[in-house]
């Protein structure tokens, strides 16, 4: 049996491996959060989408305006679909699932993309910041391990004015994207 076959858990609670589990982290974000270094970043990030350099294609096109470079995606984070994922691999999907967050548009081109319908076409709902933040809470509680942003580089920008809302309202999750990607790329 594939991991895409795999039976659901129902109500089953299963405890936590200690193998795996760090009883010590916090996330980086709430230590950028609790010396404010999360807000500078944040809204440093979001005015040079002005001129947009937030990956290397760097279109210097104005998204606050609605225009939009190689990624296809202006000022709107557009959901494509959301849900708790038990494709991905084992250690991200565990038992509940990873909380998977599907965005349209994407910097890449690459060939083979298996998410093409939603990657280079800009489906889906636009979220503001609470809805957004409001998403991934819900997956939390839906029990996901993790939130899983596919793919966020060209939208992070606009996501890390959303981080703020989980900070607040104890998201504890860790998302598989890179921290570094919530940091301006240039100085
Ligand atoms: S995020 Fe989009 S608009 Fe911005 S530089 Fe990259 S491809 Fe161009």
């Amino acid at each position: 049996m594939s991991v895409h076959q795999r039976e659901p858990f129902g109500d089953e609670v299963v405890a936590p491996d200690p193998r795996f589990t760090l009883d010590s982290f916090e996330p980086a974000y709430r230590q950028a959060a609790r010396t404010n270094v999360l807000s500078q970043r944040v809204e440093q990030a979001h005015a040079e989408l002005a001129h947009c350099n937030a990956c290397p294609r760097d279109c210097d096109v104005d998204r606050l305006s609605g225009e939009i470079g190689v990624c296809g995606v202006g000022r709107d984070v557009l959901v494509a679909s959301s849900y708790a994922h038990f494709g991905e691999e084992d250690c991200l999907s565990g038992t509940h699932g990873s909380g998977t967050i599907f965005l349209s548009g994407c910097n890449l081109r690459c060939s083979f993309c298996q998410n093409w319908e939603v990657s280079q076409h800009p489906v889906g709902t636009p979220h503001d910041a609470e809805q957004f933040a409001a998403l991934m809470v819900r997956l939390q509680d839906l029990g996901c391990h993790n939130i899983n942003l596919v793919t966020p580089e060209h939208v992070i920008p606009r996501l890390s004015r959303r981080s703020r809302g989980p900070c607040r309202w104890g998201s504890r999750s860790r998302s598989s994207t890179t921290p570094a990607a919530t940091t301006p790329s240039r100085p």
